[in-house]
């Protein structure tokens, strides 16, 4: 992990030392959500102090991700002191989602929000977690170029953005796409991760339902003659890591010897 580049005072309740990296991707189900968790947790587990939050108001589904849902699909409320929210802790993870603060069973209420809701929401948020000192903080972003990702990107334009896609042309270029945006509120492309790519069979062939070239064509598209935007990562299909999302246990941990885990640990090594 390297350290933060210079900031201005930090409009969240974390360091100023806090490093940001907004996750991004062009549309829903790419498994933006699923690589940030095993990141998170990758990177706690690395000896880093992390900080989690899910800003995907409309599909949150970090919570699930981390076993912070119980049998009855509850959600922890988080503690208040004074002004301050203090984000439940999950695998070593300071984890906090929107979805923690919508009334229990009102969950669909966020999917009406406007703009100017969001923005507040959004804000308030940031600045009332208390993340306390952590050297990197986790944004699951909504999919996508609209309100949210203007919001984050006025509110934090020193973030990082990691940008998530699938090996398809038609996930690259609507990705390629929220990564220009993130540009445009002078946010810097970090890389782009390919999930979902070609996955190898024990018979010796390969199995890949998304085709293969979307992550690099990204970060082509991304690239300018100032700065080049890696591909940083491959990861493969993995039942393992569709299993252990499901179960709250991200694989990284649960399943550290799988094909997409390792990839997943080598790229928190790498940013
Ligand atoms: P997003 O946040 O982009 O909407 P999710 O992280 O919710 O996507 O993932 C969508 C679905 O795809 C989930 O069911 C998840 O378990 C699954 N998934 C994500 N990555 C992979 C992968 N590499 N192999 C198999 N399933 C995956």
């Amino acid at each position: 992990l390297r350290g933060a580049r210079g900031r201005r005072s930090a409009p969240y309740s974390g360091s100023s030392r806090t490093r940001v990296i907004a996750v991004t991707s062009g549309k829903g189900g790419v498994g933006k959500s699923t690589l940030t968790a095993n990141l998170a947790v990758a990177l706690a587990s690395r000896g880093h102090r992390v900080g989690l939050a899910d800003l995907d108001v409309h599909g949150f589904s970090i919570p699930g991700l981390m076993g912070l849902v119980d049998a009855t699909g509850a959600m922890p409320r988080p503690t208040r002191i004074d002004d301050m929210i203090l984000p439940p802790v999950a695998h070593e993870v300071k984890t906090i989602s929107i979805g923690m603060f919508l009334r229990e069973g009102a969950e669909r209420q966020a999917v009406a929000w406007r703009g100017p809701l969001l923005h507040r929401t959004v804000q308030q948020f940031l600045a009332d977690v208390h993340f306390d000192d952590i050297d990197v903080l986790l944004l699951d972003m909504p999919p996508g170029t609209g309100d949210i990702a203007i919001t984050v990107g006025q509110l934090l334009p020193d973030a990082d953005v990691l940008v998530v896609t699938t090996p398809q042309p038609a996930a690259a270029e609507v990705a390629a796409r929220s990564g220009l945006v993130a540009r445009q509120t002078g946010q810097r492309v970090l890389g782009v991760v390919e999930n979902m790519a070609p996955m190898p069979l024990p018979d010796g062939t390969v199995f890949d339902l998304f085709g293969a070239g979307g992550g690099q064509a990204v970060a082509t598209a991304l690239s300018t003659p100032d700065e080049q935007v890696p591909l940083l990562a491959s990861i493969p299909l993995s039942p393992a890591l569709r299993r252990d999302g499901d179960a709250g246990t991200p694989a990284v941990l649960a399943d550290p010897h799988d094909a997409a885990s390792l990839a997943l640990t080598a790229l928190a090594e790498r940013i």
